[in-house]
């Protein structure tokens, strides 16, 4: 690695992420706060004066948690558990669990009893987003959220801080937006892996740091885009088995978007900066793209994640379903069956440390690229 390498800062932070957090800590004598995923405000813990840290479990393998888990439970939340059990999340100094399944709002009463010195909190997000309250019941869970987060921090954030702070955020996604044209354009340079690594620091980084980190990378590469790369498009809840964007780069598949929470579904919303921030940030979770479980219209789920799909070009669908996920299971049927009756091939993986290998995953996927490549006109 050059010593002059601007993907350096990002792939460190990738690769050792609670190090990271912890001397951040130190030296900044500042307070962490981390989340689960998906769609908890980061502006609202960044204006408090928290650093935002993303807590995923999808990768970890779990034996303590198992203790206090069913075995069906899903990976994210067993391995966050597992985390928090043997130490890893000791720099916390709070917790945000959101509600999207019943597994996450049962997570949050375990974590609250084996973790009585971890403010830990429930962000009750509304699942009906297409409910005539939604709108006031989130501006107020919001306002909510600030006030906890302000007695970890001992700073309530101002509609000024709020405002700060979501300027700050847009820019980082347009940032990151331009970071995924430039793969969809030059997947040679602009990998997968390296798109991982973008997000993955940026759930972690302060982001005015790494805003500016990004003005360092090789926008201006001017290298030929790699027409043979095959098209695809990914939903699912986090990027599992860590490793999947580094075969799809071995294997030539091409992001082109993404319903992945930690993906471009992630980055994809700016909140409107003329708006009341709260307001403001309410309106950006109810323009991104339903989780799996969110209840909207079905039909109209459906066809617009089919729309979404054409639009993009890929051809073909991956599904990233993490095993025990009821709320990704329940997609799947009415899902499936559109891309079938529209004639996208699909593949439907089910990722989890416990039972599902690498190995089984690269084989499938190698076997999907076959048959969609062999669509390429
Ligand atoms: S939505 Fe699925 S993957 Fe996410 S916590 Fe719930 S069961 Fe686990």
């Amino acid at each position: 690695m050059k010593a002059d390498d601007p993907w350096k800062p990002f792939r460190d932070i990738a690769a050792a992420p609670l190090e990271f957090a912890r001397s951040w800590k130190v030296e900044h004598g500042g307070k962490v706060v981390g989340h689960l995923i998906p769609d908890v405000p980061e502006e609202i813990l960044h204006a408090a004066g928290a650093l935002p840290f993303a807590i995923e479990g999808a990768g970890v393998s779990a034996s303590h948690a198992q203790a206090y888990l069913p075995a069906y439970t899903c990976n994210h939340a067993m391995g966050a558990l597992e985390m928090a059990l043997r130490g890893d999340l000791d720099m916390l100094d709070g917790m945000v669990i959101p509600y999207v399944c019943d597994t996450t709002r049962n997570l949050v009463h375990l974590w609250q009893r084996l973790f009585p010195n971890m403010p830990s909190e429930l962000l009750r997000l509304p699942k009906r987003i297409e409910f005539g309250s939604v709108r006031d019941y989130a501006c107020a869970e919001f306002a909510r959220l600030a006030e906890l987060v302000g007695a970890i921090t001992g700073r309530t954030p101002s509609t000024n801080d709020l405002a700060a702070s979501i300027t700050l955020y847009n820019s980082s996604r347009a940032s990151l937006r331009r970071a995924y044209k430039k793969h969809r354009e030059n997947p040679s340079i602009w990998t997968a892996e390296n798109l991982r690594v973008l997000l993955t620091s940026a759930s972690r980084a302060p982001r005015e740091e790494h805003l500016a980190w990004m003005e360092g990378l090789p926008w201006d590469d001017g290298a030929p885009s790699t027409s043979e790369a095959v098209p695809v498009y990914v939903r699912g809840k986090v990027w599992d088995p860590p490793d999947v964007l580094a075969m799809f780069d071995r294997l030539g598949l091409v992001v082109v978007s993404d319903e992945v929470a930690t993906g471009f579904r992630w980055i994809q919303q700016d909140a409107p900066a003329d708006r009341e921030p709260i307001d403001a940030l309410v309106d950006r979770y109810l323009a991104t793209i339903p989780y799996a479980g969110y209840h909207a219209e079905p039909r109209a789920l459906v066809a617009g994640f089919v729309e979404r799909v054409k639009a993009s070009g890929a051809r073909g669908v991956i599904f990233l379903n993490p095993k025990f996920c009821e709320a990704a299971g329940f997609d799947m049927p009415d899902f499936s069956k559109a891309l079938e009756n529209a004639q996208i091939p699909t593949l439907i993986l089910e990722t989890s440390t416990r039972g599902v290998s690498s190995g089984q995953i690269q084989v499938r996927l190698e076997a999907f690229r076959e048959m969609i490549s062999g669509e390429l006109p």
